[in-house]
């Protein structure tokens, strides 16, 4: 089959080996799938990860294991990429995504979703409804994401909110955001992303237009920049008290000036995968539309050129069709 393979090198290789089911597992035949920048990453070093990548997808069920219920062939699916043994004390308190013997679809231990079959434990698939197309569907992982920082935070009514960042992760949770009406500015670099959450109505501003208005002015801030240098512009904007929220995974190579964090005594969140349920709520009821965040849709014989696409500065979601 054919698989886009990290080994040192990316390539598209046409005789990869099929995955064996395990008894719990679905055998998934891919649809679509999305490249992230976490995908890039890993060809930068990231997690020190080689074999098929991918985790962002839609496909089709078409073979199961022995322990898994007949009636999900055939169905079209998308899944959650953590892996647990459903056998530790993370696994048991349902937080599987934090499960230390996991593995993560095209990211750790197991082989990802950018190749025409792969496998998941049948728990992490969740069969979507019609009124979902697939390149709404295979957004579902990074809008999971996003709404993974409404399991952690609570924003209140009157709380005043920030997105810093305007790039997919960034655009992401504007249309999560949006979807559930809370109340925020979109801050970042680019006059023409910071368009799509306006046509959305969010409201936005270029990060050249901060003023000394809104330093430590906002009680939540949502750093989605990939930077350095957005996240201490994010911890600027944090009122004493507040809650930093941190999506972009910054391996820092300078040091980080923390001093004020303490002083105004600013809570940190990390916040990385989300569950799936609440995002195929919102999808099937038609509150978030993820096209305007659509760069391009390649065939998976370009899939290497799809790959540099997305690499490129400022590409908006870049999609591939199996
Ligand atoms: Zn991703
Ligand atoms: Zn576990």
């Amino acid at each position: 089959m054919k698989a886009l393979v990290y080994d040192e090198e990316l390539k598209l290789v046409k005789d990869y080996e099929k995955p064996v089911l395990g008894d719990n597992e679905v055998l998934i035949k891919t649809i679509m799938a999305g490249i992230c920048n976490t995908d890039y990453e890993i060809t930068k070093g990231y997690m020190g990860y080689k074999g098929v990548l991918g985790h962002e997808f839609v496909g089709i069920v078409v073979a199961i294991g022995d322990k898994v219920p007949k009636n999900i062939v055939g169905k079209r699916v998308v899944g959650e990429i953590n892996c647990a043994c459903e056998d530790c004390s993370w696994c048991h308190r349902g937080l599987q995504r934090h499960c230390p013997n996991r593995s993560t679809l095209g990211i750790f231990k197991k082989d990802g979703c950018f190749s025409e079959y792969f496998t998941l434990p049948y728990k992490n698939v969740f069969e979507i409804s019609d009124n979902i197309d697939d390149i709404t569907a295979t957004f579902t992982e990074p809008l999971a994401a996003a709404y993974e920082i409404l399991e952690q935070v609570h924003i209140k009514p009157d709380s005043k909110v920030a997105i810093l960042g305007d790039g997919k992760l960034g655009l992401c949770i504007s249309l999560v955001f949006r979807a559930l009406n809370i109340d925020f500015v979109h801050i970042g670099k680019h006059e023409n992303k910071l368009k799509i959450s306006r046509d959305i109505g969010a409201k936005t501003m270029l990060l050249s237009e901060l003023t000394q208005k809104q330093i430590k002015s906002f009680d939540v801030v949502v750093e989605a920049t990939g930077s350095t240098g957005g996240f201490e512009t994010s911890v600027s904007l944090v009122k004493p008290r507040g809650t930093l929220v941190l999506k972009s995974t910054i391996t820092a190579k300078e040091g980080l000036n923390l001093a004020s964090v303490v002083v105004d005594e600013i809570t940190i969140v990390g916040s990385r995968c989300g569950q799936f349920a609440p995002i195929l709520r919102l999808l099937e009821s038609k509150k978030i539309d993820v096209k305007p965040l659509v760069e391009k849709v390649y065939d998976v014989e370009n899939f290497v050129e799809a790959f540099e696409d997305n690499s490129k500065k400022g590409t908006l979601k870049v999609l591939v069709k199996f």
